[in-house]
């Protein structure tokens, strides 16, 4: 598997399934956890757990097949189909042992690699995909580059109340950028959101926010950088995870930033207005290990590959 060449149709079907992750569909919901299976495949063989996957894709199948009341309900998070119940659209969800999110507190100090951000500006589009606000369709080159792997920017969303909790503090919000790279696997940045002065960031992208569910709406005069949504210099926490939402796929790098960014009490009102309550409970650490590093937005300006200010 190291000396493949990347497989781009496979990588642009990543990238279609997790734009459409959060849109409930099942034939979606089946492919994400196929390319989960084949994301963990890529880092670490392990065929146990594979085979596990398969399983629980022909499960789900036979789910899907003579169940129709979750089916067509979606999940949610309150009430039968919320978070107590996402082992019924997808079995990861409730027997995944690397599961997120988790509260984070550094357990393994030491990881003096940080990782660079290559993000610019794209006109905006946004969805209100029923599960969250989603900002996506980022021009070409917008990538992270973590542990010598480089993945590309898919969208980012957010959540209220925050899902991680660092040492036991839960934010108002949380931010998360997904990305991809060319083996499917997935890398997501996650920042936590306190109350405090207006962001400028985000002003003009909630200035057009969807209040209702529907279709993603595109805006070639608005124009968004990823970049002035992530903190200047930050401690992070880097760990194995999950996706938050179902069907919980596994293999997942996450890095969390330490130090929050700012939203206005207003910017924050306004998302809770479309979405009250979307974060998932804490999910059991089971004994992961969990790195602390460094970031700094201004070290990576004075690098030519590193990040960009437009
Ligand atoms: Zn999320």
């Amino acid at each position: 598997m190291s000396d493949s060449k990347p497989d781009l149709k496979f990588n642009e079907k990543a990238q279609k399934v997790i734009k459409e992750m959060t849109r409930f569909d099942w034939s979606v919901a089946l492919l994400t956890v196929a390319i989960g299976s084949f994301g963990v495949a890529g880092m670490i063989p392990d065929y146990d757990k594979i085979e596990n996957e398969v399983a629980n894709i022909e499960s789900t199948e036979v789910h899907e097949t003579h169940d129709h009341s979750h089916a067509e309900h979606s999940w949610s998070y309150e009430g039968d189909t919320g978070p107590e119940y996402w082992g019924e659209f997808s079995d990861t969800c409730s027997t995944g042992k690397f599961q997120s999110p988790i509260n984070l507190s550094a357990t393994d100090i030491g990881s003096n690699d940080s990782f660079d951000i290559n993000y610019s500006s794209s006109p905006l589009t946004i969805v209100n995909n029923g599960h969250t606000i989603q900002v996506e369709g980022f021009d070409e080159g917008n990538s992270l580059t973590i542990d010598g792997k480089d993945y590309e920017l898919l969208q980012y969303h957010f959540h209220t109340p925050s899902e991680y909790t660092v040492d036991g503090e839960r934010f108002p919000m949380e931010m998360h950028l997904v990305h991809t790279g060319e083996d499917g696997n997935l890398a997501v940045i996650g920042v936590m959101i306190r109350e405090g002065a207006e962001n400028s960031g985000i002003a003009p992208i909630w200035d057009v926010m969807p209040e209702e569910a529907g279709s993603a709406e595109s805006f070639s005069d608005i124009q968004v950088n990823p970049a002035d949504l992530v903190p200047d210099d930050s401690k992070y926490y880097k760990l194995s995870g999950s996706l938050t939402t179902p069907p919980c796929t596994e293999g997942v790098k996450w890095v969390v930033m330490e130090k929050p960014i700012e939203f206005s009490k207003t910017q924050i009102e306004k998302f809770q207005k479309a979405h009250p309550h979307n974060s998932r409970p804490l999910q059991d650490t089971n004994g992961r290990g969990i790195e602390e590093g460094s970031f700094s937005k201004s070290a990576l300006n004075s690098k030519s590959n590193g990040f960009k200010l437009s």
